[in-house]
């Protein structure tokens, strides 16, 4: 590793025309500031409908270190970053959301814990300046997903980090269309730490991040990662059948003894009614509750199964004709292709 390493800075842009030019304007500055280089600035317009294109297009025509790699349409942000993660060739790798929530500044303070040795360091969030109701939601799944996954997640670090440059491009290769990057970061091993960094508030617009998005990404995070879910199943299931035995056993039992025996109040119910409907409703409930979590894991296994790529690039702009191969005097080119995977041919 050499003392002053390559950075490549990836970031995912969606609808962030407002955000943008000060975001440029302040990552730049801090490549500038960062010694050795020339650095790299990998931006992935992930089919942003507002200008945010046209203010990238135009950053890429006027320096050199921008590469903009353009999605044919929203296809979220995990795959933005795996999209950028294909483009970069620094030796060390920084994954930034583009809303300056993640201070550019503070990449100096994982390069300086990444220049100790470490071939990842991811922030580890302290205040989270978010609503109340999220920053309970956060608070549960972090916890959550602590105690579900196999592989240990650290908790409060979300994709801000930097990594070196192998560590990145395991990161790029990996096939799951499910992509959940920051526990396949900590998945992937090798020595890690976090460093703690205070979270901005977005620094313009509102955030990308619909609930339901939020809530893809949180089961993406938990099924990718935990096989417990289904072991539940399992575990509830053999609960329930020794409730089913018991309940079996005091029927016969009620059955076959005199009127006169049994306790008094099993002689105002109609025989069995309750029984029966607390044992039906409750089998039923279980059994529907972990189809739909059978069903996750088989919808999971479908999606690999049919192979399509998680991204489709649909231009990429740069002053490089490395990256631009087809129109080499040009910052344009226009040639399709797709990450993650095979595209289906028979796909529509
Ligand atoms: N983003 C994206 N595609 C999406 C949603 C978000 O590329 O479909 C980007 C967005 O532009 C930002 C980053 O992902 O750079 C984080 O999104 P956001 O700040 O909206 O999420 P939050 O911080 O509110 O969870
Ligand atoms: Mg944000």
């Amino acid at each position: 590793m050499t003392s002053h390493p390559k950075i490549s800075i990836a970031i995912p842009v969606y609808n962030e025309q407002e955000v943008l030019p000060e975001l440029i304007r302040r990552v730049t500055a801090t490549l500038d500031a960062l010694p050795g280089g020339p650095h790299q600035l990998v931006f992935v317009n992930d089919g942003s409908q507002d200008q945010s294109l046209e203010i990238l297009k135009e950053a890429a025509a006027k320096d050199e270190r921008i590469v903009v790699v353009s999605f044919s349409r929203n296809f979220g942000q995990q795959p933005a970053y795996a999209a950028a993660l294909e483009y970069v060739d620094g030796d060390a790798v920084v994954l930034m959301d583009g809303d300056l929530q993640d201070p550019p500044e503070q990449i100096q303070t994982l390069l300086e814990k990444y220049n100790d040795g470490y071939e990842v360091v991811y922030a580890v969030r302290v205040n989270r300046k978010e609503r109340l109701i999220k920053r309970a939601c956060y608070n549960v799944f972090y916890r959550m997903i602590q105690k579900l996954s196999a592989t240990p997640l650290p908790r409060d670090s979300g994709d801000f980090s930097i990594m070196s440059c192998r560590v990145a491009k395991l990161l790029a290769v990996d096939a799951d269309r499910h992509r959940y990057l920051r526990g396949i970061r900590s998945w992937v091993g090798f020595k890690q730490t976090g460093v703690k960094i205070e979270r901005e508030e977005r620094s313009a617009g509102a955030t990308k991040y619909t609930f339901k998005k939020l809530l893809k990404l949180a089961t993406d995070g938990i099924f990718s990662f935990s096989l417990i879910p289904l072991r539940l199943a399992t575990l509830i299931g053999s609960l329930s059948v020794l409730v089913a035995i018991l309940l079996a056993i005091f029927s016969v039992y009620a059955k076959f003894t005199p009127a006169e025996q049994l306790p008094e109040f099993m002689n105002e119910i109609p025989p069995g009614f309750t029984a029966i409907t607390v044992a039906i409703s409750f089998f039923a409930g279980v059994q529907l509750m972990f189809l739909g979590v059978v069903g996750e894991y088989v919808g999971r296994v479908f999606e690999e199964v049919k192979g399509r790529p998680s991204f489709i690039v649909d231009q990429v702009f740069s002053k490089q004709s490395k990256w631009t191969p087809n129109t080499p005097t040009n910052t344009d080119s226009s040639t399709s292709t797709t990450g993650g995977g095979k595209v289906d041919e028979r796909m529509s």
